[in-house]
């Protein structure tokens, strides 16, 4: 890391203590500025890389409600409204026991990125709680969402900050909290939440778009070493809707996917994985992948199993951070691995992205291989805005050229900064630039 920035560095660790992940994210991003402020003093003179690791805003509230032994239950809410200089705050929302600040924060730090590389008009943000979903009644996860959005209500809007899902909040609760948002405000304001249900201004393809969008990119990367995925034999991590939407793609696009997982174990399928079941057993009846093979004869269960031992072309990390480490990312490589494109938010520990960008495979970090997801949302937000809905082409046509554009953008940019392949480089930078632009021109901001 340049010296000046490493100054800048040890002063977001003291200012914001025992934040790991948020740590992290900030490290990776300012190792790579060293060039940029090399080539543009001003960002050094105005104190952009200052001003950008402190969030805007950031509100912690009580979220009490009552599970069903009537039972009172109190939970923390996060929204951290970090960076508007390029439209309204824009980022998921998490629910998962691991949650506190320092994950919500490195969440919305890699969110200013993401966003910025996707073209589209949107800042950046996170939000989430330490409410753990699983095992939870219908009606509890009902009366959770209620009481959140009861105190997040008066915070966002559809010009001011538009939450989405992210681990643990997918349609269901995305309904619930839009439903509690218009009874609070009695307006129907269908742009300040996007993941909405179709039939009522959600967008064709947002449920698909960041696995759909993770091997569009992939796919990009491929190309640019004159391959595709035509027969490579992949292996997806998670088993949720990331992972669920990069398997489809995948199959779609000629690849074969072998293995997924959850939390507690491993699926291999050698023969290629049957997405119809994994649908049916995760979106619709909400169980554990284990189930798979009470189905499948031939595939194999491994209990806190290790998929990264698993051979094969391309590794889809698309679970969440931290998943894949350096060991894991040195067997993938000698394994023969060729690409990795991360679906889900760093995925891979510093020491596992050293190892790929040593090695010389193709890298896809996850602010730019995941973007898929935020940028359907803009487009969600644009249909909304127009009182239109677009058909599901239009839509997928839209997102696959979004992700070639910010293939090209990060790819140019790592040759640009004399890096070429350095998709990390390339992210980080180009990102970085379109929000540090952006800052200078709107003055003290
Ligand atoms: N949570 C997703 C992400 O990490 C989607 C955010 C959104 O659609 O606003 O990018």
């Amino acid at each position: 890391m340049d010296d000046k920035i490493k100054l800048i560095y040890d002063s977001v660790i003291a200012r914001n203590p025992a934040e790991k992940e948020f740590h992290q994210a900030v490290k990776e991003v300012l190792e790579s500025l060293g060039p940029v402020i090399a080539k543009h003093p001003e960002f050094a003179q105005h104190k952009i890389i200052e001003r950008i690791c402190e969030p805007e805003r950031q509100i912690i509230f009580r979220v009490a409600w009552t599970n069903d032994n009537h039972e009172v239950m109190i939970n923390r809410g996060f929204r951290v409204q970090f960076n508007s200089a390029l439209g309204p705050y824009k980022g998921g929302i998490r629910f998962h026991p691991t949650v506190y600040l320092g994950i919500i924060k490195f969440l919305g730090f890699e969110q200013i990125f993401k966003n910025a590389l996707t073209g589209m008009p949107i800042g950046g943000a996170k939000g989430g709680s330490d409410f753990h979903p699983k095992g939870r009644s219908d009606c509890e996860i009902l009366r959770f969402c209620q009481s959140y959005m009861t105190e997040l209500y008066r915070h966002i809007g559809e010009h001011t900050d538009v939450p989405a899902g992210d681990i643990g909040v997918g349609g269901r609760e995305i309904g619930y909290m839009y439903g509690q948002y218009k009874r609070l405000t009695n307006k129907w304001e269908a742009g300040v939440l996007t993941g909405k249900g179709v039939a009522w201004g959600g967008s064709l393809v947002r449920k698909e778009a960041t696995g759909y969008g993770a091997a569009f990119f992939v796919d990009e990367m491929l190309k640019a070493k004159g391959q595709s995925f035509d027969g490579k034999v992949c292996t997806v991590s998670g088993s949720g809707n990331v992972a669920i939407y990069t398997i489809e793609k995948i199959h779609q696009l000629g690849g074969k996917c072998i293995a997924c997982s959850d939390s507690n174990g491993v699926i291999l399928h050698e023969k290629g994985l049957d997405l119809d079941l994994i649908k049916q057993l995760k979106e619709v009846e909400r169980r554990r992948i284990k189930d798979y093979v009470k189905y499948h004869k031939d595939a194999i269960y491994k209990e806190k199993g290790n998929i990264w031992e698993i051979p094969c072309d391309v590794a889809m990390p698309s679970a969440t951070e931290n998943e894949l480490n350096g060991k894991d990312a040195a067997m993938l490589v000698k394994n023969g691995c060729i690409a990795v494109g991360e679906g889900a938010n760093m995925p891979t520990t510093p020491k596992g992205v050293d190892v790929f960008l040593n090695s010389g495979i193709a890298f896809g970090p996850g602010k730019a291989a995941n973007a898929g997801g935020v940028s359907t949302s803009a487009l969600e937000m644009q249909q909304n805005a127009s009182r239109d809905s677009w058909s599901f082409e239009h839509t997928e046509e839209r997102l696959h050229q979004i992700m070639k554009n910010i293939h090209n953008l990060c790819f140019e940019t790592a040759e640009e900064y004399g890096e070429p392949g350095n998709y990390v480089l390339g992210a980080n930078i180009a990102g970085f630039v379109k929000v540090a632009k952006a800052m200078l021109a709107m003055g003290l901001v």
